[in-house]
């Protein structure tokens, strides 16, 4: 029997990596939530439309077709047709996307097409409202925390030689977006009541997802 799992947390916790690796042991869909609302975010941007542009947001966002492609390296992400998934990883786009992410047309769009994802059941999910907001009858819920100075540093060793950004620029800019996430009004960023919590900080990412994989059995 296939069921749905959530996996929510703040900003560099693990999500993606636990959740792409719990999805291919258990052969379901990886659905990285995060990299929709930064297809919308980079999209907007380019289209010269502001976060709080409410009213031309809206009408933005009923133009846009995202679609995500499992690869080799983690997932494409298209957005009309073209390859945008490096675009969405800039630093622009990561520093904007929370302030983008509060508009209700944009969670409203996104959402929907999220439960529309998971309608057969089979997938993984990772976000920040999933359990509590766009699958509250998800099979398995996690909630994936790690300390802010954690988060920081794995970040920081991804990031290394290639964008020229300090340790504590870093551990201030994800402090933030979480502030953002947890302070909007629309489905925040919140533990669900039923979701387990997990702290990655002392824990390879490894384990964590097979804690998941093992949960997902019981
Ligand atoms: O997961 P990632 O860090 O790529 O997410 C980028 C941003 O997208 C988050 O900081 C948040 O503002 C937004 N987001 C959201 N709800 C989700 C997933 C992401 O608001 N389910």
């Amino acid at each position: 029997e296939r069921i749905n799992i959530a996996i929510d947390g703040p900003a560099g916790a693990g999500k993606s990596t636990v959740a792409r690796k719990v999805a291919e042991q258990l052969g379901y869909i990886y659905i990285d939530t995060g990299a929709m609302y930064r297809a919308v975010t980079y999209s907007s941007q380019q289209a010269g439309i502001g976060p709080q542009e409410a009213g031309k947001l809206a009408d933005h966002v009923t133009h846009l077709d995202i679609k995500l492609q499992a690869g080799d390296n983690g997932q494409t992400v298209f957005l009309n047709g073209k390859n945008v998934t490096e675009q969405i990883r800039s630093r622009d786009v990561t520093l904007n996307v929370s302030h983008y992410a509060a508009n209700e047309a944009v969670r409203q769009f996104l959402g929907a097409a999220q439960r529309r994802l998971a309608e057969d059941k089979g997938v993984v999910m990772d976000g920040r409202d999933i359990g509590s907001h766009v699958l509250p009858n998800a099979e398995l819920k996690v909630f994936l925390t790690a300390s802010v100075e954690e988060r920081a540093l794995r970040r920081y060793k991804e990031v290394a030689g290639k964008q020229p950004v300090t340790l504590e620029q870093l551990a201030e800019e994800i402090s933030q977006r979480d502030q953002l996430d947890e302070q909007r009004e629309i489905s925040p960023l919140v533990r669900a009541e039923d979701a387990i919590l997990l702290d990655s900080t002392a824990m390879p990412i490894e384990e964590v997802a097979q804690a998941i994989v093992k949960l997902s059995r019981t």
